[in-house]
């Protein structure tokens, strides 16, 4: 019979391209490996999902994404998006049960590969004697906290809402606990228990991989290689394959960006982009664009539409933005030469790359983040949800390859702090420094992803392990 993984990701873009390219890594390193990827409905809902979907069954075809049917009974939309998550990941446990059984007909599964957030397959797979591991799509450093929650938790009995002290994981620096995901703010809400959950879990798992690579983050992978996060036992075999990065395969507003480019100085243009599903109100966006005229740089900005009152929290379709209205008076004229503002999506991986780029206001998305360490572009951190606040105090203090952002508490940035923040990134000693490091990073990162690097001798050894599994 012949051997397969069998994959289930979780529904974000970045979730479901770091998956498949672990799968087309896996495959490039052993090809006689089946790699099946279980996909719910929900996933061909979004577009940058349905194209990318569509973009590798053409260019792989030994992937197989397999469509597994909607659910009998839907979930509660109105349950808050994370725990929505959950909640579906714990309704297909049946449907993925029965599909394990039907693919184990025919071949011999030698590992499943859980999305940490897909974390209720778990108990499927092991239950089934399959050798069950995680992707974690986050940093080494997320993944610390991740498993270290479990001995935070028996330590503390306050919540992070009510904590207001600062947290260190084994490597990290401090966090302010305000600064933990909001998901983790209240021990008795259902995201912190899931999230508990899949801490366990993890620790009990066949094997983690992790999209960062190796050099990115040293330090953090010496303490959860010495075993320090994990109270009970020593961390699982953990393996560091990213960058897991793709182009998105949306061309929206690629030519008009790439052309306006290759018009500008070297080095020259800051990068305004915010993540899939990140959105201003009007009267931050009318600030942002005070900040980036006062600050004299060149600019490249993708402006959204002000978040409706009701918005959830994932990407849904996005509405054409009236700039005319949005922005102030006069500013797209005023800046026809030195700024492009392009509507909701431009091909962020290929602008980064691009030569004429210097600097990149960053979400702080870990996709993002490897995307601008790929391409040796430094950062000025403003983070807006998920475990963007904690990713910010990284990537200032941790790996130093951004400037941070004064925020008002409730994340309003004004005009004079955005435009001293983007002069220093780009005129001063500090962003040079920064640029230098990042440069260095960005030569690491590239070798990592070749024949030999760090991150591809991680999946050979993974390959290499399943062959001495008996399932
Ligand atoms: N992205 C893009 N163009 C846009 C906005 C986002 O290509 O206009 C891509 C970006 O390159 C990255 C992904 O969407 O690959 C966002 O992932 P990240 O983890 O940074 O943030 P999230 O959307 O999960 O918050």
């Amino acid at each position: 019979m012949k051997s397969a993984v069998v994959m289930l990701p979780s529904l974000g873009i970045g979730h479901l391209i770091s998956m498949v390219e672990l799968g087309e890594l896996i495959l490039t390193h052993d090809p006689s490996l089946s790699i099946t990827i279980l996909l719910t409905p929900a996933h061909y809902e979004t577009k940058s999902n349905a194209n990318y979907i569509k973009t590798v069954s053409y260019t792989t075809p030994s992937i197989t994404f397999h469509p597994l049917p909607a659910l009998p009974q839907p979930p509660d939309t109105s349950t808050p998006y994370f725990d929505l998550i959950f909640q579906t990941s714990k309704l297909y446990k049946p449907i993925v049960r029965d599909t394990l059984r039907t693919i184990s007909e025919k071949s011999t599964i030698k590992a499943g590969i859980l999305d940490f957030l897909s974390n209720d397959a778990f108990e499927v797979c092991t239950s089934l004697n399959i050798p069950t591991y995680y992707l974690f799509t986050g940093s080494a450093f997320g993944l610390d906290f991740l498993l270290y929650m479990r001995t935070i938790h028996e330590n503390v009995s306050e919540s992070f809402k009510d904590l207001r002290t600062y947290i260190e994981a084994p490597g990290t620096p401090p966090i302010y606990s305000l600064d933990m995901p909001m998901t983790m703010y209240d021990r008795n809400s259902n995201s912190y228990i899931n999230l508990l959950s899949v801490s366990e879990n993890m620790a009990k798992s066949s094997g983690i991989f992790v999209n960062t690579f190796a050099e990115l983050e040293p330090r953090v992978i010496k303490a959860l290689a010495d075993g320090e996060c994990i109270p009970d036992g020593p961390t699982p075999p953990t393996y560091y394959v990213g960058p897991l990065i793709r182009d998105s395969s949306d061309d929206n507003n690629g030519d008009k960006c790439l052309k306006w480019l290759s018009l500008q100085p070297c080095k020259s243009v800051v990068v305004l982009i915010f993540g899939s599903i990140g959105k201003f109100k009007k009267d931050q966006l009318e600030e942002m664009a005070k900040g980036l005229e006062k600050s004299g740089q060149r600019f490249l900005w993708v402006v959204r539409s002000p978040p409706p009152e009701n918005e959830k929290g994932h990407e849904s379709a996005l509405k054409e933005p009236d700039l005319d209205d949005l922005l102030p008076a006069g500013f797209l004229n005023r800046n026809k030469e030195k700024g492009l503002v392009v509507k909701n999506w431009a091909p962020q991986g290929e602008i980064l790359r691009h030569k004429s780029v210097g600097g990149f206001v960053c979400h702080c998305g870990w996709n993002s983040i490897l995307e601008a360490m790929r391409a040796g572009v430094p950062l000025v951190a403003w983070p807006l949800y998920a475990e963007q606040k904690m990713n910010r105090v990284y990537l200032v203090e941790g790996i130093k390859v951004a400037l941070p952002l004064k925020m008002r508490e409730d994340g309003f940035v004004t005009a004079e702090e955005l435009a001293e923040r983007l002069r220093e990134l780009m005129e001063e000693e500090s962003g040079k420094k920064l640029r230098e490091h990042v440069s260095a990073i960005s030569e690491s990162a590239a070798a990592a992803a070749t024949e030999g690097g760090s991150s591809r001798v991680a999946v050979v050894e993974f390959v290499e392990s399943l062959k001495s599994v008996r399932v």
